[in-house]
């Protein structure tokens, strides 16, 4: 399922202020390109990659979709919601290529892959239409549709991890940035695209997830998110040594990449994301445990708290059995903090598995989740079984207490730290106010505290006492 991540981007997406990229030099490039992610931060990821792919074809970035001569949607697909945020806004774009028909408007990701040439049927103004596997093919779809044919490519690969690219970091806040370690997923969860959208998984060469991670380091970021659908189920068989620093001669698992990356600096905060509950280790535990800067924060998707519900979805696990995780995390990782995905109203949910799953959010005491009412996907293995035959008004009720008890739940975590001194990165300004810093504790709480009387920047680490909280938000000062 999407991440913790999906969620807080897609906010601020549907805020109408989807992430347009940083300028490049004007001067450098002839041609400028405009790109809008949504959804997962893989997308996001992703739009990194493209980026670099386009600097390489000379075309620079804008921020000003009014001055670009190319448009990218990179898209999502994992709700009908999401699809329809990426139709309503390329009516937007069918208005101002209307007064400018020279402009090249294409769609990216899963949407694209969904609906592969379909999509130029539907939306006429699209001109190139590229699945998550096929950006490489970027320059010569991009040559075809200034020749004036549409351009597809929505190929999927079995190898393709872009781990020689580059990415540009795109709206960047200089300190911490994302490392994608591996593509696609093998789960196969009933309700899920994603499996169709971005294929069968591979797990990108580690020499290269190391080199990145020390390249970010030297350039002044203190922290990093290890990403993948199921980063747990990394594992790199590399076929020779090369020399290169990280030359790893034997396969490696994520328990051994989450160390090598670790290692390279105590002043590294290492962070990954998504974990599949099925993969999650003791082994990664342990590595957890052991270094202070691999962050002690774990999003650990449910998704029901009823047994004969997961089943249906086929999560591979039981509701006793996902409880007893949640035990051996905080066995191995006290004080760890733990957030979750919740789906309300999947296919013949009763009353009472309904219960099951706020039952089972109160016994983990999650301090976030990311909570939806089922959307039927056209394609998955749930549409192609069940009856979505849960009312929308129910889903929607359901939904409601589960969000009403998450707030309470994500409140007496909080007030749990009143008192209680952590070490923080500082981010940058807090969104509310210039005079006041925000940054996460390793258990990836946001905390706000004042600037006056202290000397810190902005990628500093510091200690904060907390003296008040809201449900979302640590309120501190500096000790
Ligand atoms: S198939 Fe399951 S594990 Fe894979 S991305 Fe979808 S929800 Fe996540």
């Amino acid at each position: 399922m999407l991440d913790v991540l999906t969620q807080k981007i897609h906010d601020e997406a549907r805020q109408g202020e989807a992430y347009a990229p940083f300028i490049n030099d004007p001067t450098q490039y002839k041609k400028r390109f405009y790109i809008e992610s949504y959804g997962c931060q893989m997308n996001f990821s992703d739009s990194e990659i493209v980026a670099s792919i386009l600097n390489g074809t000379g075309y620079g970035a804008t921020r000003n979709y009014e001055e670009a001569d190319l448009v990218f949607l990179n898209t999502c697909s994992i709700r009908e919601k999401a699809e329809q945020t990426v139709r309503k806004r390329l009516t937007e774009f069918r208005k101002i290529k209307q007064a400018r028909p020279g402009l090249l408007v294409g769609v990216l990701g899963c949407m694209a892959e969904r609906l592969k040439s379909k999509f130029l049927e539907e939306e006429q103004l699209v001109d190139i239409v590229v699945g998550p596997d096929a950006y490489r093919s970027l320059p010569a779809l991009i040559e075809e549709a200034e020749g004036g044919q549409k351009a597809v490519n929505v190929l999927l690969s079995r190898e393709e991890t872009y781990a020689d690219i580059s990415p540009v970091r795109l709206n960047s806040n200089g300190v911490s940035a994302f490392v994608s370690i591996m593509r696609g997923c093998n789960n196969m969860c009933t309700f899920c695209v994603v499996p169709f959208t971005r294929g069968r998984e591979r797990s990108r060469d580690a020499a290269s997830i190391i080199k990145e991670c020390k390249d970010l380091f030297d350039r002044g970021y203190r922290e990093v998110t290890l990403l993948g659908q199921n980063v747990d189920s990394y594992y790199f068989t590399p076929e020779t040594g090369n020399g290169e620093p990280g030359n790893l001669s034997e396969a490696v698992t994520f328990a051994r990449l989450l160390e090598e990356v670790a290692k390279i600096s105590p002043l590294l905060r290492v962070r990954f994301s998504t974990s599949h509950p099925k993969d999650i280790t003791d082994d990664v535990l342990h590595v957890m445990a052991r270094h202070n800067n691999i962050c002690k924060y774990i999003h650990l998707p449910v998704q029901s708290g009823s047994s004969r519900i997961l089943q249906m979805m086929n999560r591979t696990y039981t509701r006793e059995w996902y409880m007893a995780k949640i035990d051996r995390i905080r066995e191995i990782i006290p004080g760890c903090g733990i957030s979750s995905d919740i789906i309300s109203g999947f296919c013949t949910e009763t009353e009472e598995d309904h219960q099951d799953t706020l039952s089972l959010m109160e016994y983990s005491r999650y301090d976030l989740s990311y909570m939806f009412f089922y959307s039927e996907r056209p394609g998955t293995l749930a549409q192609r079984r069940y009856k979505d035959d849960v009312p929308e008004s129910v889903k929607k009720r359901r939904l409601q207490e589960v969000v009403d008890l998450q707030n309470r739940l994500s409140r007496e975590s909080n007030e749990r730290d009143l008192g209680k001194t952590f070490e923080v990165l500082i981010e940058g300004d807090s969104k509310k106010s210039g005079e006041d810093w925000m940054g996460r504790t390793s258990q990836n709480k946001v905390i706000v505290f004042s600037k006056q009387g202290n000397t810190c920047q902005k990628g500093n680490y510091v200690h904060v006492q907390v003296t008040d909280c809201t449900k979302a938000t640590l309120l501190g000062e500096v000790v």
